[in-house]
C-alpha cells in the first residue's frame, strides 16, 4: 500500500545528505527534490521532479548514497524512484498534503583553498554564483563537470553575452575540482592567452623546437582544460591547428574540456567545421540575461559579500540598480559597488536619492523618460479600453487583463518602486503590481502570443 513520506523523516533524510555531499550540490540537486509517496510492501520511495538534468545526474551519480541514507533512516531497504513529472503535476500531486514543503537544512559553508598558480579568481566560486531561471542548466552542468570531470559531460560548451557569468562558472568548476582533488591539474586559460602564448612559441626562432615543445606539454599535460572566450581564435589558422591538436589530445586522454563562447558554436562561422563540430560533441548550455528577480538576488549578495548591512534604503536602492540594468551582470554590479565606495568616500549614507545622483550616467540615458502615464495609454489603446476603466477596479477580464500587463510594463520600464506603481493604478497596493508582474511574466512564459504581444507594446512605447 502507498502512503505518504512522513516530512520529519523526509528532513532527517535530505539533511543526512546534506552531511556528506557539498553544500552546492546538496543545493543543486537534492534540495529541490518533492517526496511523493512511498509503497512499504515493495520497499519504493517515490520522489519527483521537473529537471529532465537533475533527474540524469541524480540516477548517474546519486542513487547509492540517496538509498543507503534512506535505510540509515527507516532502518529498512528502499528503492529511490525518480519521477520525471511536470511542475503543474508535481503542485497538484501535493495538494491536500498539511505539511510545508521541505526546507533546505542550513549547512556549514565549504571553505575552498585558493592555489593561486591556477590563476583562479577566489571570488568566482558556486557559493557566490547565484542560480536563477537564466543560468540554471549552465550552473547544473557545470556543477555536474565539477563533481565528476571527464566523465558524461565531456566537452562542456557553455554560451552567452558578455558579463553574464561564463567567466565565473569556469573558475568554480576549477575550483571545486581542486577542492576535491588537490593533485589534479587544473588550467584556466583565455583563449587570447593561448594565441599569444603559441605566438610567441612560435616566433622564438633560436629554440623553437624547445619552446614548441614547452608549449605542448604545458597544454597536453593537464586533467582539466578551461578556455574561455574561444570566439577569439575564429580566423586565427595557426591557433585553430594548435587548438585543435589540443583538444584531440586531451580528449583521446579522457580529460575534462570546459570551451566557453559568446555564441553557439553553429555561430561561430569563421572556426573551423572540424572544431565545430566537437564543441557540439556532447553537452552545450546557454545563459541567459538574469530576470528581476534574480538581478536583485545577484546585488543583495553582492552588497552581503561587501559587509553592506541590508536595510530598507539598501533595499530600495538594489531595486533601483535591478529596474535599469538589465543585461549585464558586470555593469549591475558595478553600479552598487560604485554607490558603496562613493558613500564611504564621502561619508553619506546610501540610499535611493544618494543613488540617483551617483549614477546619473546609467539613469539619464535611454527610457528614463517613459512613465507610467505613457504605458497606459499606450496600453489602453492597444486593448481598446478607458484610461479611468485601467485606474478603476473593475475585475472583468477585458479590463483587469490589460491593467495587469500596463503593471508588468511599468515595473519592466520604469524606476517607480511597487507602491509608486500601485498608486499609478488607482492607489493599488504594492503587491498587488508584484502580483501583476508575477503573473504577466509567467503567462508570456506560455503564451508565445501574449510574448509578442508584449514585445511590440514595449517597442511601441520606447
Ligand atoms: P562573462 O565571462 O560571461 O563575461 P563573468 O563571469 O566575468 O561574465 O561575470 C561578470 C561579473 O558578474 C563577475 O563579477 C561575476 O562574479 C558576476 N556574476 C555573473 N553571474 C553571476 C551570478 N549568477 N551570481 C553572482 N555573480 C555573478
Ligand atoms: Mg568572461
Amino acid at each position: 500500500m502507498k502512503k505518504k513520506i512522513d516530512e520529519n523523516k523526509w528532513q532527517d533524510i535530505l539533511s543526512e545528505i546534506s552531511k556528506n555531499i557539498t553544500e552546492v550540490s546538496y543545493r543543486t540537486w537534492f534540495a529541490p527534490l518533492t517526496p511523493l509517496e512511498m509503497d512499504e510492501d515493495a520497499g519504493v520511495i517515490y520522489v519527483a521532479s521537473s529537471n529532465d538534468f537533475l533527474i540524469d545526474v541524480l540516477k548517474n551519480r546519486y542513487i547509492p548514497i540517496f538509498e543507503q541514507t534512506i535505510e540509515t533512516i527507516y532502518g529498512k531497504k528502499y528503492k529511490v524512484v525518480i519521477k520525471n513529472m511536470t511542475d503543474e503535476e508535481i503542485k497538484s500531486s501535493l495538494m491536500g498534503r498539511t505539511e510545508s514543503s521541505p526546507k533546505a537544512p542550513v549547512i556549514q559553508q565549504d571553505s575552498e583553498e585558493f592555489r593561486e598558480e591556477y590563476f583562479l579568481n577566489p571570488r568566482y566560486n558556486f557559493d557566490n554564483f547565484i542560480v536563477g531561471e537564466n543560468n540554471k542548466y549552465a550552473h547544473a552542468v557545470a556543477l555536474a563537470v565539477a563533481e565528476n570531470p571527464a566523465a558524461a559531460y565531456n566537452p562542456f560548451f557553455i554560451y552567452g553575452g558578455s558579463g553574464l557569468g561564463k567567466t565565473h562558472l569556469m573558475h568554480a568548476i576549477g575550483h571545486y575540482i581542486l577542492a576535491n582533488n588537490p593533485d589534479k591539474k587544473v588550467l584556466y586559460v583565455s583563449s587570447e592567452m593561448f594565441a599569444s602564448e603559441l605566438i610567441k612559441a612560435i616566433q622564438d626562432k633560436k629554440n623553437n623546437s624547445t619552446k614548441m615543445n614547452a608549449f605542448k606539454k604545458k597544454y597536453r599535460n593537464i586533467d582539466v582544460l578551461l578556455i574561455d572566450d574561444i570566439q577569439f581564435i575564429e580566423g586565427k589558422d595557426a591557433t585553430q591547428v594548435e587548438f585543435f591538436h589540443t583538444f584531440n589530445t586531451l580528449y583521446e586522454l579522457e580529460k575534462q574540456i570546459v570551451i566557453s563562447s559568446d555564441r553557439h558554436p553553429s555561430k561561430l562561422t569563421d572556426l573551423d567545421e572540424r572544431l565545430r563540430s566537437r564543441f557540439q560533441w556532447n553537452i552545450v548550455a546557454d545563459i541567459q540575461p538574469p530576470d528581476y528577480e534574480t538581478r536583485v538576488a545577484i546585488l543583495r549578495n553582492k552588497a552581503e559579500l561587501e559587509g553592506m548591512s541590508i536595510d530598507d534604503d539598501m533595499l530600495e536602492v538594489i531595486d533601483l540598480i535591478a529596474g535599469k540594468v538589465k543585461f549585464n551582470i558586470r555593469e549591475l554590479e558595478s553600479a552598487l559597488t560604485r554607490i558603496i565606495s562613493y558613500s564611504t568616500l564621502f561619508k553619506q549614507k546610501i540610499n535611493v536619492k544618494f543613488a540617483r545622483q551617483n549614477l546619473n550616467d546609467i539613469f539619464s540615458t535611454g527610457d528614463f523618460n517613459i512613465s507610467c502615464e505613457t504605458i497606459k495609454k499606450a496600453v489602453c489603446k492597444k486593448y481598446n479600453i478607458k484610461i479611468a476603466d485601467i485606474e478603476s477596479s473593475k475585475r472583468k477580464r477585458e479590463f483587469s487583463y490589460p491593467r495587469q500587463i500596463a503593471m508588468y510594463l511599468c515595473r519592466e520600464l520604469t524606476d517607480e518602486s511597487l507602491p509608486k506603481i500601485g498608486k499609478a493604478f488607482g492607489g493599488r497596493d504594492h503587491s498587488t503590481v508584484k502580483h501583476a508582474y508575477e503573473k504577466i511574466s509567467d503567462d508570456i512564459k506560455k503564451d508565445s502570443i501574449l510574448a509578442d504581444e508584449i514585445r511590440a507594446l514595449k517597442n511601441n512605447i520606447e
